[in-house]
């Protein structure tokens, strides 16, 4: 594997009509795909967006979770992708797909699922929910015991003669490194935890390979959060799980302008530099 300053230096010189690309530590060379003819099927999106207001189209039961006035209030616009694929029998197939979460909703039908295993994130969640709460309630006891012996110093410090208040005084020590030593516990599982959650993506390439993001992720800076929940990951990775060869993507972001000012209803964008650079290049591997 290159270091860094070259790794950048092979993006740098990406093809300018590449709409997701990254660098691929296996081959020691940028991989990328272009539009294709996928932007047709992206302004069919966009049409079906606005015409319909709502992204469970194909439901006969609309929710009102999937509408898409959503988009429009404070927080700001999505992205959205599309993904033009072929299959086995030469057949073109198009996938969507909405970054992260829509309206706190991971999935919803006629769109691609998360790029991690979803039940086994249900799963974690109930096991970090439980033990979290076995500490809050640990925290609490600590607490309550850290105010009795506190109190009952000062009581001491009133009344009670000198080695009186000096055992009163240790036992507020002990009470009080109790309780900070439970509070630790609680921070460091749950920093631990995100690991375990980052370990749910198991990404998938052309190559047939499937690896953990942790290992895939090859930048020293840490995982920004989101990493593999925008479009790029989600489509490449559903195409490479269901034997689709992708031939063209686009991403565009439909709504409200972003805070940062950064992306406009109904423009296009490629791939992000922060989040999916990193993965991209293992992901299109093998194609
Ligand atoms: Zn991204
Ligand atoms: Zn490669």
């Amino acid at each position: 594997m290159k270091n860094i300053a070259e790794i950048d230096h092979l993006l740098a010189a990406h093809p300018k009509d590449a709409t997701c690309f990254g660098y691929c530590a296996d081959c020691n060379e940028v991989h990328y795909l272009t539009e294709g003819n996928s932007r047709k099927y992206a302004l069919e999106l966009m049409a079906e967006l606005e015409e319909h207001k709502r992204i469970d189209f194909h439901s006969q039961d609309p929710e009102p979770l999937f509408s898409t006035d959503c988009l429009w209030e404070k927080r700001g616009g999505q992205m959205f992708g599309v993904l033009e694929c072929v299959d086995g029998a030469g057949n073109t197939v198009v996938l969507r797909a909405f970054s992260g979460q829509f309206n706190t909703r991971w999935q919803a039908e006629g769109w691609v699922p998360p790029a991690f295993d979803l039940d086994g994130y249900s799963r974690l969640m109930a096991k970090i929910e439980a033990v979290v709460q076995q500490m809050t309630d640990d925290i609490e006891a600590c607490q309550q015991k850290a105010d009795q012996d506190i109190l009952k110093f000062e009581e001491a410090m009133r009344s009670s003669g000198l080695a009186a208040q000096k055992d009163y005084r240790r036992q507020r020590k002990e009470a009080l490194k109790a309780l900070a030593l439970a509070k630790k516990k609680r921070r460091t599982y749950s920093q631990s935890m995100m690991s375990d959650f980052r370990d749910l993506y198991q990404l998938q390439n052309f190559k047939g390979n499937q690896r953990s993001i942790l290992n895939v992720f090859y930048e020293d800076r840490g995982i920004p959060t989101g990493t593999g929940d925008c479009c790029a990951p989600k489509l490449i990775h559903h195409a490479a799980r269901n034997g689709l060869t992708p031939r063209g993507l686009s991403e565009f972001y439909f709504g409200r302008v972003n805070k940062a000012s950064t992306r406009f209803h109904k423009e296009f964008y490629p791939g992000c530099k922060n989040k999916c650079q990193p993965i991209l290049g293992y992901m299109l591997c093998g194609l």
